[in-house]
């Protein structure tokens, strides 16, 4: 008998998850096919990534990550500023993130909030910064990853292609 693969560095593993608020909503879903992630490159919230460790395919768990260990606690407040600062032919919508820059020049994640004619609601914080997040996940699949996986820290499609 060879032992099951485990959840553990450098495996690829596909989940399928439900993600719902402490409320019950539902908040995100994978969809039957899953999602692969790179178990150990922080491709997914830390409480969800120590949970997982050592389970085995056909594992189903349930796990409740505070927010120190999800998206973070919420920290300041959104900004509004003028709509003409960004690009005319982006088109902007609540929930869109892209990368701006701090007062160092060094590359922060901000998250659009809001859209006026006149003015964008932007907020550093993650949209779940400060949620408990209930996570329903089953491990679906389990593979070593390719030495090209590791050094890019994240899977790759079935066909080795990638989008960056
Ligand atoms: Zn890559």
């Amino acid at each position: 008998m060879t032992e099951p693969d485990r959840v553990a560095n450098g495996q690829v593993v596909t989940l399928r998850y439900r993600l719902t608020g402490e409320d019950g909503k539902l908040l995100d879903d994978s969809g039957d096919e899953g999602m692969d992630y790179l178990h150990g490159a922080e491709n997914i919230v830390p409480g969800l990534e120590k949970a997982l460790a050592d389970h085995v395919v056909g594992d189903k768990l349930s796990v409740v990550v505070q927010p120190d260990e999800g998206y973070g606690r919420r920290v300041g407040a959104p900004q509004r500023v003028p709509r003409d600062s960004f690009p005319d032919d982006v088109e902007l919508e609540p929930g869109m993130q892209f990368v701006a820059e701090d007062a160092k020049g060094r590359p922060v994640p901000v998250w659009v909030v809001a859209v006026t004619q006149a003015e964008v609601e932007i907020d550093a914080n993650h949209p779940l910064a400060g949620a408990v997040l209930k996570f329903d996940v089953e491990v679906v699949a389990i593979r070593p990853a390719t030495s090209d996986e590791i050094a890019h820290g994240h899977p790759h499609g079935p066909d080795g292609h990638h989008h960056h």
